[in-house]
């Protein structure tokens, strides 16, 4: 614990950490020490730890990386988190995000950018980690933690893995409790871990995991040892390779990066299957339609009445405005404004109601593939990390990141990104493995095989 929050201080520089709890990682330190000292170790002892700070912790400041939630100390911890403690993890802090987990670049938290301890050959400009959780992608990359939390409501925990060389889950829908984690688009959002192996991945997927009464979409199934999985043969597995995702002018290098990893699971045993999921090109216009839905009522809380911060005003009205104006950044605006206006009389039936009848086509497009194939196999992202502030003034640019992550939380699937190359470049690039609903186990073997 104590190395773990010396490499943050010596590396505060790249601003992954929102903040850190040095006394709370000595004290969890401590009493890992003294259980395992009686033989009594638990399933996560001594593992030191970051936490998105988009998950409430008690007694500690819960940010979610928006000025509006200000000086917020959440008086309870969120299922996932306290999970983790129940196991013997040791906390080290909370990490940087982009506000309220929108965005793809980690340059929207109101306490500042996240810089990607990669850097390209020869060129060194900052680049991004990726996002919304690239505090916690960069935190595990530059081995500021042994392991962390984070949560993908659209790619927020592949995207990040990707730009940064490091694995990153998300599971089933309703495999981990959403309770205490700050709602974003409430039917996207789910928790997982980020790290430097699949096994390590697998292994905080099993405490993070389980059934929780508090969170009605929470799932009552049972939580395998996912670690088991991981290393055992893919001989004779099915993998699909969508045709629909070899979009037009994607870069070669992906292509080749994508040929490699089909490669590698033929060398592996596995039987390769080309498959169409037809309804993909109308992923990224639906989650982009209900996801600001989604936060737009799920922000209508925040209203300088409840939490955080307040700007003083004349009447009601002005004070929620006055708050809003002041505690919201562009980005969280530009999608309640969205929102709003998809969710409005007029516009519900063209916008909102079409976006869930397309949501439920690419559910049924993945349900037939099932028929067919044990896993799917596609790029993570379309590109490897870019230079900070390259695609900030253009939002379309920027939401194009999540073409290959959107359509597993649409469709409530579990899938990963694992490190399989470098670009020309010498930056990291992943690979993504799609599986059947609450079949995390075949995700990690096929995952283990790639990496
Ligand atoms: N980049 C996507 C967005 O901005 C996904 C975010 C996420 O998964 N939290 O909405």
């Amino acid at each position: 614990a104590r190395a773990h929050l010396e490499a943050i201080e010596r590396l505060a520089s790249l601003n992954a950490f929102i903040l850190t709890t040095p006394e709370r990682a000595l004290a969890d330190a401590r009493r890992s020490d003294e259980r395992l000292a009686r033989g009594e170790a638990r399933p996560l002892e001594g593992i030191p730890v970051a936490i998105k700070d988009l998950f409430c912790t008690a007694g500690i400041q819960t940010t979610a990386a928006s000025r509006i939630l200000g000086r917020f100390v959440p008086p309870y911890e969120s299922t996932v988190t306290a999970n983790l403690w129940r196991d013997g993890a040791v906390c080290l802090g909370k990490t940087n995000l982009d506000e309220f987990a929108m965005g793809s670049s980690n340059t929207t938290s109101a306490y500042g950018h996240v810089i990607n301890p990669w850097r390209r050959r020869g060129d060194n400009r900052d680049l991004v980690p990726g996002g919304s959780s690239g505090g916690s992608a960069a935190a595990v990359a530059a081995r500021l933690c042994l392991g962390a939390t984070a949560t993908d409501t659209g790619g927020s925990i592949r995207q990040p893995a990707a730009f940064t060389g490091t694995v990153g889950i998300k599971p089933t829908y309703g495999r981990c409790s959403r309770w205490g984690i700050v709602a974003f688009a409430s039917s996207l959002d789910q928790a997982g871990p980020m790290a430097r192996t699949v096994k390590d991945c697998a292994i905080l997927l099993r405490s993070m995991a389980g059934f929780d009464p508090k969170d009605s979409t929470s799932a009552d199934v049972p939580v395998p040892d996912f670690a088991a999985a991981v290393g055992q043969s893919v001989r004779g597995l099915r993998i699909g390779v969508p045709k629909e995702y070899r979009l037009d002018g994607l870069a070669p290098e992906i292509i080749a990066l994508w040929d490699q990893g089909i490669a590698w699971l033929r060398e592996a045993g596995c039987s390769i299957h080309e498959l169409s999921l037809p309804h993909t090109k109308y992923a990224l216009p639906a989650y982009y339609i209900i996801a600001p839905a989604e936060a737009s009522s799920n922000l209508a809380r925040y209203d300088g009445v409840r939490f955080g911060l307040r700007v003083p005003a004349d009447s009601l009205d002005e004070l929620y405005e006055a708050t809003r104006g002041a505690g919201f950044g562009a980005e969280v605006r530009r999608r309640i404004m969205i929102g709003t206006y998809v969710l409005s009389a007029g516009y519900y039936d063209a916008y909102y109601l079409k976006a869930q009848k397309v949501r439920a086509l690419i559910a049924r497009d993945f349900d037939a593939a099932w028929q067919e194939v044990d896993a799917i196999l596609t790029p993570a992202t379309p590109t490897s990390a870019f230079a900070i502030g390259e695609k900030q003034d253009d939002p379309v640019t920027m939401y194009l990141n999540d073409v290959f992550t959107v359509t597993a939380n649409l469709a409530g699937l579990p899938a990963i990104s694992v490190p399989a190359g470098l670009d020309s470049e010498g930056l990291p690039l992943g690979l993504q493995v799609i599986g059947r609903a609450f079949d995390e186990e075949t995700v990690f073997r096929v995952a283990a095989a790639l990496e």
